[in-house]
This record gives C-alpha cells, sequence and structure tokens, in this order.
C-alpha cells in the first residue's frame, strides 16, 4: 500500500453574516485542526454527527473549498495553492460519489451521456466512449442495455450504481464518497456498499468514506475516524473503534445508531446525552465534547486532549479514555463510565436510577430479540444498564471474528458468513453429538443446519466415526486410491438406480462442474440448460457472484425456468444442434424462495428432450442426495437422468463428492481429465460406505420424514396460535418457512434470533436439514423454542 492523501492539521473556517440589518458577524469553527492519511486500496469512513466538519473536510480535501491552513498531499503533490489549470488536470485522479443519485444526475442526460461527459470534460479516450461506457456498466453491475435509459427509469441503488461509474469513469485512484447510501434502503445499502468494496478492491483504489452513522461503516471498512465539532475525537482500525471505543462521543454514537421501526426505537436503550449542545460558532474550550460527557472535570475545561494512543491501540481526544465493548458489557459494569455518572439518561418509560436517571424497563424477551434481529446487520445491540440483551456468553466468537477480520478476507466467506445472518448466530461452532451442536462459547442449539447439509445422520455417528478412524489407522492420503474407493463405487452403483459407474470428488461444485465436462465431452457440443436463480456451485461457469469470472465462462449457458417445460423447450431450440446437457435440482430450492416440489410430469419431459437430442440430463443431487430417497432423489418418480452429481450427506460430514453416470456417458467420462490432491483419501471413503449403510440400516430417509412432519406440524400450530400466515415449502426433510409478505426476510430474521437465544438452530432465507437423529423428543424441545420466536413476530408486525 502507498500513501494516497495525507491531510494535516487542516482548519477551516467560515463567517457568517449576522442578522439581516447587523453588522455583527460570526465565525464558524468548521474543521479545527484535523489529521488523516487514506493509502491506496483502502478505506477510511469518517463519520459524526451532521455539522461535525466531515463534509467540510471532504471539499477541502477535493478543493472545492479552499482551507485556511493546513495541508493537502495527494499522491506527493500539495493540493493547497495549486494553480487552477494543474489543479484541473490532478483531479481526474480524485473524484465525488455523492449522496443523492437522484439530485446529482442530470435527468435529461442518457447514462451513455451521463458515463461519457466526464470522459469529456478530461479528453479521455475520444471515439472510445461507447467501449468505456460498456466497461463501466459491467464494473458496477448493470446491464448494458442501461445506457439508453434515463435517470429516473432507475432504482435508488441502480441510480447510486451510475453515479459510481461516473465518478469511475475518468480512472481516478482515490474516490471521496459523501453518504453515499444514506439516501438508500437500508436492504440496498448493503449491496452498494459490496458493491464499493468490490470496485476498490479491484481497482486498488482509496476511499474517502463520508457517513453519520458508525452502524453503517461498523466493521465495513479499514479504519474510521470519529468527528465531533470539527475535530477528530477518536481513529483507529474500524475493529477496535467498534469493539473497544473509548471516546464516550463514540460510545454515544455506537449506541444511538438508528433502527427504522417503532417497536425497536421504544425497546432499545440509548445513551442519551443530556449536556449543552454547542455551537459551531462558540465551541467550548479545552475538549469540545465536554458539555455533554458524563466524565467532564475541571481539566476538560482547561485542556484540549490530544489525539494520541493512550496504549490501546489507537488513537483517542479524551483526558479519561475507557475501552468499552459496547456490545458486550452492560454499561455500568465497568465501573463509572457509563452508568454511573448521572448524564446518562435512557427512553422515558422505565424506572429510576439514583441519580433521578430514568432507567428502561427491561423489555420482553421477544421485543428485546426483535431489535436484535433487526440490528444483525450492523452488530448493533441495544444499551441497558440492568442485563445484556441476548443473555448467553458470546464473548469466545466476537474475539474470533475480530481475530478473522484480519487475517481471513471479509472475515468469512461465502455461505457460511455469519456477518449476514442474525445477531444471535454464532460464527464459530465447537463440537457436536447427534442433533446438538455447540457454539465455542458453549451454547446449545438443537441444530436444523445440520452443516448446511453434509450431517444426515447426526454428528458424530458412531458406526462413521468408527470406520473413518480405522481406516485412518491404516492411511488416508496415499499415492493411489485405496481398496475403499472400489467398494464405494461398488456400492453407490448398487444403490442408485441410473449408475453405472462412480468418480469421486471432495466438494459439490466439483461434481457438477464435472458431470458438465463428462457431458460436453462426451456430446462434442457446448450449450448448457441451466434454470433461472438455480445453484450449482461456485466455480465460474455457476456461481451466482459473477465478480471475478468473464463473460465467456458462462457464454454457453442457456436459462429455462424450473417447472415450466415450455421454457426449456425454447432454451432447448435456442440451442439448437449445439446442447449437451440439462442441469436440473430434484426440486427448486433457491436460497431466499419459497421452495417448489418437481412436477413428474416436468421431469418426465427433461428425459424425453435429452432422449430427442442426445443431450445429457444431468441431476444436481448434491443437496437432497439420500435424503430424500435412498436411490437419488428422482427414483420415486421413476426418471432416470443420465448423469448425477453428489456430496454433502454422502459421507455424513467427510470431505467427498460423487459424480454417478450410466453407460452411455462412460465413454465422456473416460475421455476428460479431473484430479484433485485429495480426491483419492481413503478415510471420506470409508465413512461414505459406512454412511450409506448405516442409511439404510437405521431406515434414515423414514426417520427424517417423521422427525421433519412433526416439525412442520408443531410451526404450523403455533404460527395458528399467533394468527402469523407462514409458509413451509419443499420436502419435510429440507424444509423451509417463511412469513406472508415478508419480502425481505425481516421477520424470519427476529423468528431465526429469537430460536437461537432459546436454544434452536434454524436459517431465515436458506432451507433447513432434517437428520435421522432428530427424535421425537428433540422436536418437541426445538418447538419450545420456536414459541417465543413467534410471539416475538406477531408482537413485531
Ligand atoms: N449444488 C447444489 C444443489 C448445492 O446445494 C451446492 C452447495 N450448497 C452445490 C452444488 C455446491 O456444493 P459445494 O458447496 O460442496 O461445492
Amino acid at each position: 500500500m502507498s500513501r494516497l492523501l495525507e491531510v494535516e492539521h487542516l482548519v477551516k473556517t467560515f463567517t457568517t453574516r449576522g442578522r439581516l440589518l447587523s453588522r455583527s458577524s460570526d465565525i464558524v469553527h468548521a474543521v479545527s485542526d484535523v489529521s488523516f492519511a487514506v493509502d491506496r486500496g483502502e478505506t477510511l469512513s469518517l463519520v459524526g454527527e451532521s455539522g461535525c466538519g466531515k463534509s467540510t473536510t471532504a471539499r477541502c480535501v477535493l478543493r472545492i473549498l479552499d482551507p485556511d491552513s493546513g495541508s493537502v498531499r495527494f499522491d506527493g503533490t500539495e493540493l493547497t495553492g495549486l494553480p487552477a489549470e494543474a489543479l484541473r488536470r490532478l483531479r481526474r485522479r480524485f473524484q465525488m460519489v455523492f449522496q443523492d443519485p437522484q439530485a446529482s444526475l442530470n435527468p435529461r442526460m442518457t447514462v451513455s451521456e451521463l458515463l461519457a461527459e466526464p470522459l469529456e470534460v478530461h479528453g479521455i479516450g475520444r471515439g472510445t466512449e461507447r467501449r468505456r461506457v460498456a466497461e463501466l456498466l459491467d464494473l458496477v453491475q448493470l446491464p448494458r442495455q442501461a445506457a439508453d435509459r434515463y435517470p429516473h427509469q432507475f432504482s435508488g441503488g441502480q441510480r447510486q450504481r451510475i453515479g459510481v461509474a461516473r465518478a469511475l469513469a475518468v480512472g481516478p485512484d482515490l474516490l471521496v464518497l459523501d453518504e453515499p447510501v444514506s439516501a438508500l434502503d437500508v436492504s440496498i445499502q448493503a449491496e452498494v456498499i459490496r458493491l464499493l468494496e468490490r470496485l476498490r478492491t479491484e481497482l486498488d483504489l482509496g476511499f474517502l468514506f463520508i457517513a453519520h452513522d458508525l452502524s453503517v461503516v461498523g466493521l465495513t471498512f479499514d479504519r474510521d475516524a470519529v468527528m465531533y465539532l470539527g475535530r477528530i475525537v477518536e481513529t483507529g482500525a474500524a475493529a477496535e473503534v467498534y469493539e473497544s471505543s473509548a471516546h464516550p462521543y463514540t460510545q454515544a454514537l455506537l449506541s444511538a445508531a438508528p433502527i427504522p421501526d417503532p417497536l425497536i426505537e421504544r425497546t432499545r436503550r440509548r445513551i442519551v446525552l443530556v449536556g449543552e449542545t454547542p455551537t459551531q460558532t462558540q465551541p467550548p474550550s479545552g475538549c469540545r465534547f465536554r458539555t455533554r460527557c458524563w466524565k467532564a472535570t475541571e481539566r476538560c475545561t482547561e485542556e484540549v486532549p490530544a489525539l494520541v494512543d493512550p496504549g490501546l491501540g489507537h488513537a483517542v481526544a479524551c483526558h479519561y479514555p475507557e475501552p468499552t465493548n459496547i456490545f458486550a458489557t452492560p454499561p455500568g459494569a465497568s465501573g463509572q463510565s457509563l452508568a454511573g455518572a448521572g448524564s446518562l439518561a435512557s427512553e422515558p418509560g422505565g424506572s429510576h436510577d439514583c441519580h433521578g436517571v430514568p432507567r428502561p424497563r427491561r423489555p420482553p424477551l421477544a421485543a428485546r430479540s426483535l431489535a436484535l434481529a433487526r440490528s444483525h446487520q450492523t452488530q448493533e445491540a441495544p444499551m441497558t444498564a440492568e442485563a445484556p440483551t441476548d443473555p448467553r456468553p458470546r464473548a469466545a466468537d466476537r474475539a474470533l471474528r475480530s481475530r478473522a477480520a484480519a487475517v481471513i478476507p471479509g472475515g468469512m466467506y461465502g455461505h457460511q458468513d455469519a456477518g449476514r445472518l442474525p445477531a444471535a448466530l454464532p460464527q464459530f461452532m465447537a463440537d457436536g453429538e447427534g442433533c446438538r451442536i455447540r457454539d465455542v462459547d458453549g451454547n446449545e442449539y438443537v441444530d436444523f443446519m445440520c452443516s448446511y447439509g453434509p450431517i444426515v445422520l447426526g454428528h458424530r455417528h458412531g458406526a462413521v466415526e468408527e470406520a473413518a478412524a480405522s481406516q485412518r489407522d491404516q492411511a488416508d492420503c496415499q499415492n493411489g486410491p485405496g481398496a475403499i474407493m472400489v467398494a464405494l463405487a461398488e456400492r453407490l452403483v448398487e444403490v442408485v438406480d441410473h449408475a453405472d459407474w462412480a468418480m469421486f470428488a471432495k466438494n459439490g461444485t466439483d461434481a457438477t462442474t464435472t458431470c458438465v465436462t463428462v457431458a460436453r465431452a462426451a456430446t462434442q457440443r457446448r450449450k448448457v440448460l441451466v434454470a433461472e436463480g438455480a445453484y450449482h456451485g461456485a466455480a465460474p461457469w455457476c456461481t451466482p457472484i459473477t465478480n471475478g469470472t468473464v463473460p465467456e465462462d458462462r457464454a454457453h449457458l442457456v436459462h429455462y425456468w424450473f417447472n415450466d417445460l415450455k421454457s426449456v423447450e425454447a432454451a432447448v431450440a435456442e440451442a439448437g444442434d449445439d446442447l449437451a446437457a440439462i442441469v436440473v435440482s430434484p426440486f427448486k430450492h433457491d436460497a431466499r424462495h419459497d421452495q417448489e416440489l418437481v412436477e413428474p410430469e416436468f421431469a418426465a419431459g427433461l428425459r424425453q428432450l435429452c432422449d430427442d437430442t442426445g443431450a445429457a440430463l444431468i441431476l444436481d443431487d448434491v443437496r437432497c442426495g439420500f435424503r430424500l430417497a435412498h436411490g437419488g432423489s428422482w427414483e420415486p418418480i421413476g426418471v432416470a437422468p443420465d448423469l448425477s452429481a453428489w456430496s454433502k450427506a454422502i459421507a455424513n460430514g467427510y470431505p467427498l463428492a460423487a459424480v454417478l453416470g450410466n453407460d452411455r456417458f462412460r465413454a465422456g467420462a473416460e475421455g476428460i481429465f479431473v484430479t484433485g490432491s485429495f480426491w483419492f483419501s481413503a478415510v471420506a471413503m470409508a465413512a461414505g460406505l459406512a454412511t450409506i449403510d448405516a442409511l439404510e440400516r437405521e431406515d434414515a430417509v423414514a426417520k427424517m420424514q417423521r422427525a421433519g412432519q412433526r416439525l412442520r406440524d408443531g410451526l404450523a400450530a403455533q404460527a395458528d396460535r399467533y394468527d402469523i400466515a407462514i409458509n413451509q415449502t419443499g420436502p419435510v426433510q429440507i424444509p423451509l418457512l417463511t412469513f406472508d409478505g415478508d419480502h425481505h426476510f425481516a421477520l424470519a430474521s427476529i423468528w431465526t434470533e429469537v430460536a437461537a437465544i432459546n436454544g434452536a438452530y434454524f436459517h431465515p432465507w436458506h432451507n433447513w436439514f432434517l437428520s435421522a437423529a432428530h427424535t421425537d423428543a428433540d422436536i418437541d424441545e426445538a418447538l419450545t423454542a420456536t414459541g417465543p420466536a413467534f410471539e416475538a413476530v406477531a408482537t413485531a408486525r
């Protein structure tokens, strides 16, 4: 990383004229001695309430305003005092994204014109504007057809993407983003922030991100600087400022992030600053925050606190810094710091503490959990002087998340990133037995995710563990596979009706990708049909997030709609004589959608189309294999695929995947090259063989059906009791519950949150998994956790 922007001792004042006809004037101290730096490839967020000077700082950086004094160096060049022409030339390299895309985009210009305008202004790329516009649209993930439309034809989030594309048009190194998401819906904010993060990494940009809400920037960015009345009061790595804020103002800001829900606003607790709010024209002497601070002493009146590191690893401008995790420690637990000083108030309606300050009543679990659930995106938790909202220990999980943030990109990635889930769901797990799991803080749950599918017999299943241990005693990873590979292939061919042969790998993505490769090799054709919205893995040809892939990776995919044979026929016609395969899931189990069982006529229609064209019918049984039926998920409806992809449940948690195929595609399979360093490990194969035996022996599918039905009936009865309209979709072994009209999964998040706090682990928008280890008693116990969850939803509606 190299230093892109250095701001030192920046000062900006404005002189205001007094009232009409008055000759007096006031000096507004907008920015007073502010210093910070932004490196290439990093984001510094400048946070504070309105009027704190953050936007003035940004405008001084861009030389939209001239500072009174101080230095602004961009990539080594001093900007203050730079002649206009030199500044104009340099300006190409630092651009601004505005808060309100509606206002910042000329409504009479098309997107194409809007994106080409900066190129014209800076005299860049004449004659190549169209190509550059297309590139920019790709960058911000808008369709190229957007070029011919006008700003009003887009949603707020899309308009902000256009704003970002316009700022990127001239290839800047630094973006100054002035509250770029505060005009957007909360759900869209996250998307735009993700887009910005991606662009920053991909293009190695520096970001100065202005925000008024610390919860928006939270842990997302690299460093935070918190401003109060023209000065930076706390700055450092985002995780430190967020999790060990030491300045009372930062703590108040963290406790006060807005939540757009009246119920939460009623029930959440805050630090409400009750002292005198000063003006920028007459900032207090000494510490500018002292008039609102519960810790203020004489010293704070006399001495300006320096912005220094008091040994915490980040800098704080306070004479009495005290690191506090607003989200972990009940205020007051760390002594005087928050609850004890008497200038901390909370919402009315509660009891009073010994200083006469109203203390909030502890809200019922449902309401408290609602606040927690709604705050999950931002990690915000309500403050209480009496008890933490989530009463369970969480410190170990928080500490691991914080360490992970330093050494794992994004702290976690993929579908198991708990940062996107309700806050009560832990990121890190410790152990499990049967259908019970425990997180790293020792909290126990009845598990309905089963590791997102692999655990089909229950965690640490005796026979599977024994088989794995016995194989491990002999050998696992060798120069060649063990005899177990042949035994496992024989067993799969015996059990799965359509299979004449088996190949092995490690992941579902390996298996689906291999199926497609075999189909293309066998047919020597290119086109592959996939259902709109279906998930088949994380390889470039199928990943749902195309960032980092190129259009060529999926150039030969043609889409159809699940259960809509006409759309498949149209796709087959489009593929013509180049059709290699149709890929299909056993039922529609796309995350964030109600599930849909397959219509047997649809399945039979696909079979017929493949027979007619010579293409391969590929069943992606990665998620469902061995949960719905013992011989493959379409065995009960009598439709045999040519190739099937398996993974999740085939070795009860051991890493194993399989491709099964019929003899028509054997030569295709023989003709491709696929392998992996660990694809032949014997332990997972031994576990796989033992899993298949145990599934049969224990009549596992029937057990899961029984447990799943009991859960479905129990949940339906509870929802009925609270008069809540729910949808329970998919097979009972792989169920999903959604709430009517809950398009953004807000109610589902509340429900999941309260269930987790009460000891049952579900997911708000990904289907769940039952295992053969779930007994009637386990289901009944889980239902005692979902009762309060429905109560919380009933309160929240
Ligand atoms: N296909 C389906 C239907 C899946 O559910 C998944 C995993 N969720 C995959 C493919 C990819 O499997 P893996 O994550 O093991 O690569």
